[in-house]
């Protein structure tokens, strides 16, 4: 498989380090709320991801963190009035449900940052003894950016673009040397409660970046195959991640990064403190399923933007019925139960009739151009003119690919006949749209939504589709 390195700025082929197993590490969610569904495209698509390589023939190790003390988790519970393990706790369980309900596959390992704070501790100590961090006025341990030269290769940022990034990342640490460098240890403050730790520097609590490089090391050692995140990670966290463990073990840490481009509404980032989410319940509200949502998230190449809007998820909808009815007229032919279990997909190995949206998905993961390429590839199918033999092998195909995507298939739904009142209304739009009336022709597109219809419209005819 081949997939772009944000380091190197290069498609460069995947191959497990210790030759068999391919081990990922994921910055995990931040549980102090709901995660929306941005964070959702970055999860499910590091989802996709896994199941190629794991479809293709390689297992993973997949680590994916708990991030549970921070400063947001540590004002939300405060303003909630729980103990931080009981609101982090909460939170974390309904980040599980939705997991679950967008079916990505449970991380080997999900470790939560606070259960780890001795190893965040012992990687401190190392950075002090090795010159690499120092202790600041107020108990506060730092670490020392000038003494890694390698920083900022991630993001590839000058020096000076590092010194205002972070000035506006970390505005209230005050008593650093320099403007660059970054909390490992942060002393302890009166309005964090009872959320702190002894330390060889006194009471605190570790700063958010040192997390993930004291898991990576328990879980994956000092090198591993691939690290992943959103783009927002690349700088700092990630550049701190590096810098932390390069000069604490020696080692090389991540031999590929994998970031994945934003989720967007309306033109900006989807983000909590931009009040511009949408959670997985708010859709679900709305009358979408996860199964919807997810279409939507894996639609668009993960290197682009992608723009949400209430459209994408009607597509997903017809997308996903048009994938279910082939699927079903398969089945039909060929006589069979239940979707095949993903154990099973590992074990048949192929995308066979599918090779080409194989292909695509293998080339730096383009889950748009697979999608096109199954459609294709269905589009002309006629199942009933299929042997039982080949309806078999063809069905178990589909089902190779759509698990590699994680697509679950809604039951297929008869070809609705449109009642009179949808009829009417299309008839009348079309003689709008006839007439140039463009205004008249919208509002009765909407009243059509409204009812579930929309049309798909040639130079000389329309057709009702459900929506
Ligand atoms: P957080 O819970 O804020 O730590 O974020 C969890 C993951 O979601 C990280 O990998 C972020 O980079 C990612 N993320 C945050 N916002 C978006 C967005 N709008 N689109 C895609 N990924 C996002
Ligand atoms: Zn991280």
């Amino acid at each position: 498989m081949l997939l772009h390195d944000t380091l190197t700025r290069t498609d460069r082929p995947l191959h497990p380090l210790d030759g068999k197993t391919l081990r990922i590490y994921c910055c995990g969610p931040t549980v102090y709320g709901p995660a929306h569904i941005g964070n959702f495209r970055t999860f499910v698509v590091q989802d996709v991801f896994r199941r190629t390589v794991e479809l293709g023939g390689t297992p993973t190790l997949h680590v994916r963190n708990i991030t549970d003390v921070d400063d947001k988790t540590i004002r939300d519970s405060q303003k909630a009035g729980q103990t931080l393990g009981s609101f982090t706790a909460e939170w974390t369980a309904k980040f599980h449900a939705d997991c679950e309900a967008l079916n990505l596959l449970r991380p080997h390992v999900e470790p939560s940052a606070v259960a780890h704070i001795p190893h965040q501790i012992a990687m401190i100590e190392k950075l002090m003894a090795s010159g690499h961090a120092y202790k600041a006025e107020d108990g506060s341990v730092y670490f020392k950016v000038g003494a890694f030269h390698e920083y900022g290769a991630l993001s590839h940022l000058e020096k000076r673009e590092i010194r205002l990034g972070a000035a506006q990342t970390d505005s209230d640490e005050y008593s650093k040397e320099s403007m660059a460098d970054f909390a490992l240890w942060k002393a302890r403050k009166d309005e964090d409660g009872v959320n702190f730790w002894a330390s060889p520097w006194g009471e605190g609590r570790p700063g958010w970046h040192l997390e993930c490089s004291a898991m990576i090391l328990e879980y994956l050692g000092t090198e591993f195959d691939l690290h992943s995140g959103g783009v927002d990670l690349i700088f700092p966290h990630h550049e701190n991640e590096i810098a932390q463990s390069c000069c604490s073990t020696g080692g090389k840490f991540a031999s590929h990064w994998f970031h994945i481009a934003h989720l967007m509404v309306d033109g900006g980032k989807m983000s909590k403190s931009l009040g511009n989410l949408f959670t997985l319940a708010d859709l679900q509200a709305k009358g979408y399923t996860a199964a919807e949502v997810r279409y939507v998230l894996i639609s668009g190449h993960y290197r682009a933007p992608l723009n949400f809007t209430f459209h994408t998820l009607d597509s997903a909808r017809q997308a996903l019925q048009k994938l279910a009815k082939h699927e079903a007229s398969l089945r039909a032919k060929y006589g069979a139960g239940g979707a095949p279990k993903y154990d099973d997909l590992i074990r048949h190995g192929s995308a066979g009739v599918f090779a080409d949206a194989w292909a695509l998905l293998t080339n730096d993961l383009n889950v748009p151009g697979a999608l096109g390429a199954v459609f294709g590839a269905i589009k002309d199918a006629d199942s009933t003119a299929f042997d039982v033999e080949t309806a078999k092998s063809r069905w178990m195909d589909l089902h190779f690919v759509l698990g590699a995507l994680g697509v679950i298939l809604p039951e297929a739904q008869p070809d609705a006949e449109a009642p009179a009142e949808v009829v009417a209304l299309a008839e009348q739009r079309w003689a709008a749209k006839q007439s140039k009336d463009w205004a008249a022709a919208d509002k009765f597109r909407d009243e059509l939504a409204a009812l579930g219809w929309t049309t798909k419209d040639s130079k000389t005819e329309y057709k009702l589709i459900p929506l």
